[in-house]
């Protein structure tokens, strides 16, 4: 993973009033702002780096100066609500609140419930999110019964009906006409302003933070991959709109920028769309989830239940597990171990009996099963031990039923030649870029091994809180410029 400090800007404006340095370095920052790409490989902003001509987008520049779903729309059809309840640690946002006893505030910003939500916490003042059809934000009874008025009055500013009147939507689903658009980031940096500025974010003796999740890069990365000069057109527009969005922060938190601390990321990479990569020799191929689970439920009942089929797998599973029906293993008697095992001991010989991969596949791309890994296995912590199973253990939980979690070739995913998605341990799904801005970080690209979780641990460290409570981060204290000892400063007058 690749890390890169920006402290440019800031560490220039900083300059400008020396005397000042030591207080200003110890006084906290005024605004976190944690921002999330949602499908953001670490490769991505290299890649279109010439293309990234904003002053204060992705590329900051020197010489600039620079419970119940609430508000949701009559008719919309929703899940039930949402909460931070099921989340079984605190946040970085969690640990501020605490810190200063309840006074910072806290908002999380996203398209998707889970992103806003788990970004930003438990004692977070809000978080915001969007009813999929209408585009219009909502949130939860959790933290409220009303939406603010200012949320009111976003909604019904007509932004989200133009922005899909801009991008020629059918009006059929904001989320994913508009959110796959540089128009749908706009929107949602709109609204973060709209929060900032109405919760005077940035305002107050304390740091305050927001967590932004922006979508719109997995909404298309799925449909269309890495690659495609569609994706690389939306990264483009994402630059534009975070400059916007910065050089808008620069003129609303006291002091500017030179008192907001960003951390950029993406929650996971991608791999490159099964078609282009096989074509350039890798042993890429595609098969059918479904198609694999009907095969293996015929074989099952061969096995069996002869001349009786059953459904001993569901269809319908979160790729790349394979859920077990429990209630048929158990008429045949059979313990989860013994069931997940015999699941996991057929799949492989199944894949390469009955998925051939693309026509005129080489049989060295053909599809396959490399390792099968049980829910007993993974509760138990019968992994490996090594770098695969501590991921293994990092991604299991113990909700849900039977089931088995399987690690195919690498390059090697379900569905078409063209689309694609991330789901394995492989080093393209885990690759994501980790930036820092702020007048506390030394500018430079780093090239060690860092993880998202690093972000957490390291300004938690500079705020002088508490980690979260379940923080495996590392702080990267090589980004950090040193700190003045307070005793050099010059004397405080009382
Ligand atoms: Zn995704």
């Amino acid at each position: 993973m690749r890390l890169l400090g920006k402290a440019v800007a800031a560490a220039a404006m900083a300059a400008a009033c020396v005397s000042a340095v030591a207080d200003e370095y110890h006084a906290k920052p005024k605004l976190v702002v944690i921002l999330v790409l949602d499908q953001m490989r670490g490769d991505y902003l290299d890649r279109y780096r010439d293309d990234f001509k904003t002053a204060n987008g992705f590329n900051p520049s020197v010489d600039d100066d620079d419970y119940k779903v609430v508000g949701a729309p009559a008719g919309a059809t929703i899940t039930p609500g949402q909460s931070p309840r099921n989340q079984m640690a605190s946040t970085l946002g969690d640990e501020i609140v605490l810190a200063t006893h309840g006074e910072a505030k806290v908002f999380g910003i996203s398209l998707k419930d889970r992103a806003a939500i788990l970004t930003s916490g438990h004692a977070t003042q809000g978080a915001f999110w969007i009813d999929q059809k209408s585009g219009h934000f909502i949130t939860s009874t959790y933290w409220m019964n009303d939406l603010p008025a200012y949320v009111a009055k976003f909604n019904a500013s007509g932004k989200a009906e133009a922005a899909a009147k801009e991008v020629g939507g059918k009006g059929q689903n904001f989320y994913n006409e508009v959110g796959a658009t540089p128009a749908g980031i706009r929107y949602e940096l709109e609204f973060a302003e709209n929060v900032i500025d109405a919760e005077q974010l940035g305002k107050h003796a304390v740091t305050d933070m927001v967590t932004i999740s922006l979508s719109s890069t997995d909404i298309l990365g799925h449909a269309v991959g890495p690659n495609d000069p569609k994706q690389r057109a939306l990264l483009d527009g994402a630059d534009v709109e975070l400059d916007k969005f910065f050089t808008w922060l620069n003129a609303h938190v006291d002091g500017g920028m030179a008192n907001v601390w960003v951390a950029m990321s993406g929650d996971h990479g991608v791999a490159p769309a099964v078609g282009e990569t096989q074509k350039l020799g890798m042993p890429a191929n595609t098969f059918s989830y479904a198609g694999l689970i009907d095969a293996m439920n015929e074989e099952l009942t061969k096995k069996l239940s002869p001349g009786n089929p059953q459904k001993f797998l569901l269809q319908g599973g979160e790729y790349a597990y394979f859920p077990l029906d429990q209630r048929v293993w158990e008429k045949l008697h059979m313990s989860e171990a013994d069931a997940e095992n015999m699941v996991a001991a057929m799949l492989p010989e199944v894949m390469a009996k009955t998925q051939p991969g693309l026509p005129g596949s080489k049989p060295a791309s053909k599809p396959l099963v490399r390792r099968v890994f049980t829910k007993a296995q993974m509760a138990s912590g019968d992994l490996p031990n090594n770098d695969l199973g501590r991921l293994l253990q990092h991604s299991y939980s113990p909700n849900g039923g039977w089931q088995v979690f399987a690690l195919f070739g690498e390059y090697q995913l379900p569905g078409a030649a063209t689309g694609t998605t991330h789901y394995a341990p492989y080093s393209y799904d885990r690759h994501v870029p980790l930036d820092f801005y702020g007048s506390a970080f030394i500018p430079g690209t780093y090239h060690d091994r860092v993880a998202p979780v690093d972000i957490a641990a390291t300004f938690a460290s500079l705020l002088r809180i508490n980690q979260p409570s379940a923080a495996v981060g590392h702080v990267l204290t090589q980004i950090l410029k040193p700190e003045v000892e307070p005793a050099a400063a010059a004397p405080r007058t009382k």
